[in-house]
Formats: structure tokens, sequence, C-alpha cells
């Protein structure tokens, strides 16, 4: 399928969910991710009009880079381990995954410009997931003000893999939950205004429930490059 094809779909589907809680479709994001597949394919997103890109691992964001340069607006969703931000800061400028202390240091040090910071959060409690517990978010959040680099621009889950409606919608609330918490608190360094919540199986609910950035990649540019018909 051709990822205007995809697109088109996704759209209306984003349409759709804006409608059902009355939201503006035009504070919904899309994000293209682009991990499973060629730069060629990445820059056939770019040509439908889709400006951001995410990536979840160094080496995947640097060999697109070298293609695509700073035409997109660069995401790093993936871990991110404190050894490979050097390699990657200049050329991102939202990072989704903060999740450590050590992590926001290293950004700090070796950014020259701000960079927007998603906090992960791990609402579900699998152990398989990264990401600060929902409880300790605020106390991280505040520990933050001393890095001058770093914009807290909102918080990021990864829901379950599940088809349950129920349970991807509690997730995703509670996501929206902490976002109020952390607003709260009136942070100028942590606007905390996004919400970076829902990939290709469950973009709907997620914006359902508040999201501004989906992420999705599958259902937009497929898992592996397939020939374009
Ligand atoms: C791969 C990935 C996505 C996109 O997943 P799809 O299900 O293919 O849409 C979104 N967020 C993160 C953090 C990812 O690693």
């Amino acid at each position: 399928m051709k990822v205007e094809e995809n697109l088109k779909q996704i759209k209306s589907a984003i349409l759709k969910a804006c409608e059902k809680v009355d939201r503006n479709p035009e504070d919904i994001t899309v994000i293209a991710v682009t991990k499973y597949v060629s730069a060629e394919r990445a820059q056939e997103a770019l040509e439908t009009g889709i400006d951001h890109l995410g990536e979840n691992r160094d080496d995947g964001l640097l060999a697109k880079w070298e293609v695509l340069k700073d035409k997109p607006t660069w995401h790093f969703i993936g871990t991110l381990q404190t050894r490979k931000v050097k390699s990657i800061i200049d050329k991102v400028d939202f990072i989704h995954s903060l999740d450590r202390i050590s992590l926001a240091k290293e950004i700090d040090k070796r950014a020259a410009k701000k960079i927007n910071c998603f906090v992960q959060v791990n609402v579900s409690g699998e152990e398989s997931k990264q990401g600060i517990n929902p409880e300790d978010v605020a106390e991280f959040i505040s520990s933050m003000a001393e890095y001058k680099n770093l914009n807290i621009i909102g918080l990021m889950t990864m829901a379950p893999f599940t088809s349950d409606e129920d349970l991807l919608r509690s997730c995703f609330r509670k996501l929206k939950d902490i976002q109020a918490e952390v607003r709260d608190l009136n942070y100028d360094f942590a606007p905390c205004t996004e919400l970076s919540m829902g990939m290709s199986n469950d973009f709907a609910i997620a914006i359902e429930e508040g999201s501004t950035m989906v992420r999705i990649g599958t259902a937009l540019v497929g898992e592996k490059d397939q020939e374009v018909q």
C-alpha cells in the first residue's frame, strides 16, 4: 500500500475519534514511525505531507538522517542509552523516552539547544515496559529544574499489547490524569502540554482519551518495505 492511501484511512479514523469527543483534529500530530522501513519509504511519507518522523534506535535514526537530513522533524521514541545521546542529540527535536536522571543529565550536557522531552511513564506496570512509575512522576519532573536544555513538553506511554479496549482506555486516561497533576505544579520548565500515546492498534482510543501525538508505524508505512504497486 502507498503511504498516501494508508494516511487517508488514518486521517479518517482520527477525524472520527475527534468528532466522538469533540476535539479539533488539528491538535493531533501524526509521527510516522519509520523504524521498520527504508529511507526511501520514509521519503515517501514526507511527500504525503507528513513532517514528523520517529525512530527508536540510534543507528536507524542516523542512517535515515544521512539521506533525509533535517527535512523532517525528528523524534527519538525508543529506549535511549546514555552513551548514545551524543550521536543523536544534534539531530532530534523531541525525545519521547526520558525515564531517568542520568539520561536528563547527559541530554542537558550534550544539547546545543533546548530539547523537547517526554517523560515516559509505565502506566500499565508491566515489568517489560520502560518508564517511571505513575506515583513517582511529579517528583521526577520537579528534579528536572536544573537541566536548562530540557523542556518537559509532555508525558509518553506505551499501552499493553492487547485488544481489550477498556484496559487501553484506562491506561491512556491514567496518563492524562498524571498530566493534570504535573500541570498543576506550574513549572516553566515543564509545561507538559502534550501526550504522546497511541500506536497503530490503539491510536483512535488514545485520541479519544486526549493524545496529542500519535506514533504510527505499521499502519502507516508498513512493517517492512513493500513494493509499491
Ligand atoms: C515501534 C514503535 C511505535 C509504532 O508501532 P506500530 O505498532 O508499528 O504503530 C510507536 N512507539 C514506539 C515507542 C515504538 O517503538
